[in-house]
């Protein structure tokens, strides 16, 4: 079976009675090339594990299948399920769980699951989640060794911006805090169906084995990340100052004294510059 193929999906979708829920953000695949290029560029190797994030009709799936030791995937729509048992039905190696990603425990399903195994997440993501999904992947500092996902472009740019940049954003030092993003390629409207209103980019994150930034309290460093970026074509001083209750001209005189413009704005933050910040905030607000 051709899962690219649209008079093959429309009879699979005719046979068991399937219709799209915009609300989950079910944009199939449908251009061939884009699968196998995913799966090639996640990195995966036929001793690795795979954990996908929405089956669809299993098109990204088999890809993964054909490249990996074991793939299980996580899908919320359990009207996939007679479609998936005939898509997949050549392939001993693909488990798929009916289950909401944002409720499952992925440390658990990875020690369960891939006991000994290297393990990767590749995915085309549904839209509507792309940075609650992206951060739980990395905030639960999962042992995973990559991230390859497609996300809509304008997603893909403010995470793949260079902290410091005019795209930067809190999304990008949160990705950065945690690892290494770049953007791989971008996929064209037409190569969905149904076609989204947007491009989309494949991206690919190495979470850092290591923290590479020495923050002791994560929730007052993002706090901070927040805060700087709440108004962010101004000067940070101001929010920051405010929300952390600090007095203006103590906070300009530290930044100052710590080699940060009293005037800079959060875009202009490279990722050791939000960490001198953090630790100054730390400091005053005791
Ligand atoms: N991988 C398929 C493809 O490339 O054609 C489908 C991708 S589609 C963009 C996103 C998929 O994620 C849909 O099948 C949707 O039902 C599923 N999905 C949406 N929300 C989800 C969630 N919270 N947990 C797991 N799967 C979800």
């Amino acid at each position: 079976m051709t899962l690219t193929d649209i008079g093959q999906i429309k009879s699979l979708f005719n046979k068991y009675g399937f219709s799209f829920t915009k609300s989950l953000g079910q944009n199939f695949l449908i251009n061939p090339t884009v699968c196998p290029r995913i799966a090639e560029k996640s990195g995966i190797t036929p001793d690795s594990g795979v954990i996908e994030i929405g089956t669809g009709i299993g098109v990204l799936t088999c890809e993964l299948a054909k490249r990996a030791k074991k793939v299980v995937a996580l899908e919320i729509d359990r009207t996939l399920q007679p479609i998936l048992k005939e898509t997949l039905a050549e392939y001993d190696n693909v488990e798929v769980i009916f289950a909401d990603v944002m409720q499952t425990d992925l440390k658990q399903l990875i020690a369960d699951k891939f006991s000994g195994m290297e393990t990767s997440v590749c995915a085309n993501l549904p839209y509507y989640i792309t940075s609650p999904v992206i951060m739980k992947l990395l905030e639960e500092r999962l042992p995973i060794r990559s991230v390859t996902v497609m996300v809509q472009l304008e997603a893909a740019q403010r995470i793949c911006a260079v902290p410091g940049t005019r795209n930067s954003s809190a999304l990008t030092i949160a990705v950065n805090y945690y690892s290494s993003p770049k953007k791989l390629f971008n996929v064209s409207p037409g190569s969905f169906i149904p076609a989204p209103k947007v491009e989309s980019a494949v991206i690919r994150l190495e979470p850092h084995e290591t923290p590479l930034y020495d923050v002791d309290d994560e929730k007052l460093f993002f706090s901070c990340v927040r805060q700087a970026f709440s108004q962010r074509r101004k000067q940070l001083i101001n929010p920051v100052a405010g929300y952390f209750g600090i007095n203006k001209e103590t906070l300009s005189d530290m930044m100052s004294e710590n080699g940060l413009k009293p005037t800079a704005r959060a875009e202009e933050l490279t990722m050791d510059n939000f960490v001198t910040l953090y630790r100054i905030i730390e400091r005053l607000k005791k």
